[in-house]
């Protein structure tokens, strides 16, 4: 295991308000950030928006509004959706800031320039994805994500030599040099690479993009695509370009994590690990995909006028239950639903009769047992399969170990029936019981943390005072 780990979300365009799709991200990568910290590793989370996308200027457009104000009204929405839900990003970075702009431009004349050249081209274009799709892939001539018709484009653009990388992509792959979690999701990328690469278009008229993005640096007709320039926020906004300092986060004795979705695993496993040989870069060690969230069953679309407000969730059932619910209910790397109706079930079955129970009943027994709780303190042992989980970005796993622990402790406190001790003045039999029942919950509680920040420290220190004492409920009974 390497000392440092660089974590990463994907960058979220910001033509809307944040919806819960990314609050599933942004929670996950979260977890992975946290829990490096807890095992002592040095750890740099970034997280970011992106916003010189086409779709940016439409959206602007639609609302009568500057682009400009547009991108800075919704990327400020996104770091607020950082602190609703408790998000200990290090480094949040904006493509439409200079440190940006200037990474590009560094790594666009950093590649082997054998690998760019220009070339008429005529595609049928989604605006949404900012993708071309071949006739075959459309559904009825629309966008098979989308929905939407898909628009003939004939154009001179600059062109990425993709294919003169298919064998390395393959072989970083398949070594696992270049990792892709789940399994299966890798069997899917390594099936479209042995597909053929073909060469992919890097820049786009600046007439069609109204001006709005990174030019070319040697051909202000051209803009960048908006996919290289995303693609490059993971090192520009560590400096790359403009310090050295990059270096310190991204080089080969650091492993180098990609939270994305599963939409977008060919940029992140194909061809940004292309533009980083081709400028002879370091790739990263791991991308992991997570699925799609639909809401109460239904596919969550930003023009859908469906999705769920991550903030409103929150307000409602405050952070720790939102971010339990994403991570238990959510299926790592699958599909899941996200539905309100569920999230209330789940607040009062495994917070509120769960984990708020236990805690309640355990410190009102260390009052009438006179036991002072605060000798647990150090490193417990992390449960075997807790770890295992994480190590392997299971996080539905790794929530239902702990809950799993949760569930037989409440278990042995009914089977032991403390208060009949209680009445027997058994004291010594009570204390005995105890103390391993509050060593499995200190336990439980440390572990905790990378999943529900706030509710582990507040366990954590209710139990570190010689009478422990609630001063309120962990998950209030809700309004
Ligand atoms: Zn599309």
């Amino acid at each position: 295991m390497t000392r440092k780990i660089y974590v990463t979300t994907s960058i979220p365009y910001v033509n809307a308000e944040p919806h819960v799709g990314f609050a599933l991200e942004l929670v996950q990568a979260d977890v992975i950030a946290r829990f490096n910290r807890l095992l002592g590793r040095e750890v740099c989370f970034q997280t970011g928006t992106d916003e010189n996308a086409i779709k940016n200027t439409v959206a602007a457009a639609q609302q009568g509004l500057p682009t400009r104000e547009l991108v800075d009204r919704n990327s400020q929405r996104y770091r607020q959706l950082l602190i609703a839900l408790n998000i200990s990003a290090d480094s949040f970075v904006r493509t439409t800031e200079d440190r940006h702009r200037i990474g590009v431009h560094a790594l666009w004349q950093g590649l082997d320039p054998h690998d760019i050249y220009v070339k008429g081209y005529q595609g049928l274009y989604c605006t949404s994805c900012e993708d071309f799709y071949s006739e075959k892939d459309l559904v009825d001539g629309c966008c098979p994500e989308h929905g939407t018709k898909a628009v003939k484009v004939d154009e001179e653009n600059y062109f990425f030599r993709l294919s003169a990388y298919q064998q390395q992509i393959e072989q970083l792959l398949v070594s696992s040099k270049v990792q892709v979690v789940p399994k299966t999701r890798l069997n899917e990328v390594l099936s479209f690479v042995r597909g053929g690469l073909a060469d992919f278009s890097v820049s786009r008229p600046a007439a069609r993009t109204k001006g709005w993005g990174i030019p070319v640096p040697t051909d202000t007709s051209q803009v960048i695509y908006v996919w290289i320039d995303a693609l490059v926020n993971y090192i520009s906004g560590l400096g790359f370009g403009s310090t050295d300092k990059w270096t310190q986060w991204w080089n080969d004795d650091i492993e180098k994590v990609h939270v994305i979705g599963k939409n977008v695993w060919k940029f992140h496993a194909i061809y940004w690990p292309a533009l980083l040989l081709s400028a002879q870069l370091p790739v990263p060690d791991c991308v992991v995909v997570h699925g799609f969230v639909t809401a109460e069953g239904r596919k969550i679309g930003k023009s859908l006028g469906n999705a769920i407000d991550p903030f409103g969730c929150v307000e409602t059932f405050g952070t720790d239950a939102v971010r339990y619910y994403l991570l238990r209910a959510i299926p790592a790397f699958e599909d899941g639903d996200f539905s309100i109706q569920r999230l209330g079930q789940l607040y009062q079955t495994d917070l509120a009769n769960g984990l708020g129970n236990l805690v309640s009943r355990l410190t009102a027994l260390c009052g009438r047992a006179n036991f002072g709780a605060h000798e647990f303190t150090g490193v417990p042992d992390g449960p075997k399969d807790y770890l295992t989980a994480l190590d392997r970005y299971e996080f539905d796993k790794a929530t239902a170990v702990l809950w799993n622990i949760i569930t037989d402790l409440n278990r042995q406190i009914e089977l032991a029936k403390p208060w009949e001790l209680l009445k027997r003045k058994d004291l010594g039999c009570l204390r005995e019981r105890l103390h391993h029942w509050i060593g499995e919950l200190y336990r439980l509680a440390y572990w905790l943390g990378p999943l529900l920040p706030t509710t582990s420290s507040r366990i954590l220190e209710i139990f570190s005072h010689p009478e422990p004492r609630i001063t309120s409920q962990l998950f209030p009974r809700l309004r």
